[in-house]
């Protein structure tokens, strides 16, 4: 896994320009069971992927907090709120809270386990969001988050083959796959 994850921002760069005109194209004429296709490609790859020997997205990248996610870890880790806020969360350049420190500070890093997994943030919880609704409106999220995430970039590259575009996207000329 190690060597993969060395090797996607590489490949990624490589892909960018491809991937970013399919998902124009993918924009302009979506499938109706676009949701239905990608959930099954999602379900395939997490078969085969085990996060447990990767945690990329956690070494590497901070959930958001939302008042919701900080009630539930500070509870379960038995602290006040504001202690929880202060001890492990800043403010980004959005006013979002993140992690202060990268790999993130409730990664286990023997096993790369989370100790909060049961009150983990929602966002850690859907990462790499290629199982949620309106995947269409998730594509520059997939794409960034594919950088980081085999699966996620799997998961593109085995959507790219089940729903080929193919064509011109300035005049629309399209064959679709499915
Ligand atoms: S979600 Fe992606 S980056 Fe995170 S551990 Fe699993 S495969 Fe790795
Ligand atoms: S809270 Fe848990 S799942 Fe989320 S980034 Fe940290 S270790 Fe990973």
């Amino acid at each position: 896994m190690e060597e993969i994850i060395k090797e996607l921002p590489k490949k990624v760069y490589d892909l960018r320009k491809e991937n970013v005109s399919y998902f124009k194209r993918l924009k302009k004429r979506t499938p109706k069971n676009l949701d239905y296709t990608v959930q099954e490609l999602h379900d395939k790859e997490f078969t085969k992927t085990d996060c447990l020997t990767c945690a990329n997205c956690c070494k590497t990248t901070s959930p958001m907090f939302f008042p919701k996610d900080i009630e539930k870890a500070a509870k379960f880790l038995r602290m006040k709120e504001q202690k929880f806020l202060e001890t492990y969360l800043e403010r980004d350049e959005d006013d979002c809270y993140v992690l202060k420190s990268a790999p993130c500070t409730f990664l286990d890093e023997s096993d790369n386990t989370c100790v909060i997994y049961d009150a983990r943030p929602k966002a850690c919880a859907e990462y790499p969001h290629t199982n949620r609704k309106k995947f269409i409106q998730l594509t520059d999220l997939t794409l960034k988050n594919s950088e980081i995430c085999p699966a996620a970039f799997n998961i593109v590259e085995a959507l790219k083959k089940a729903v080929p575009m193919v064509g011109n996207a300035k005049n629309e000329k399209f064959k679709r796959g499915k």
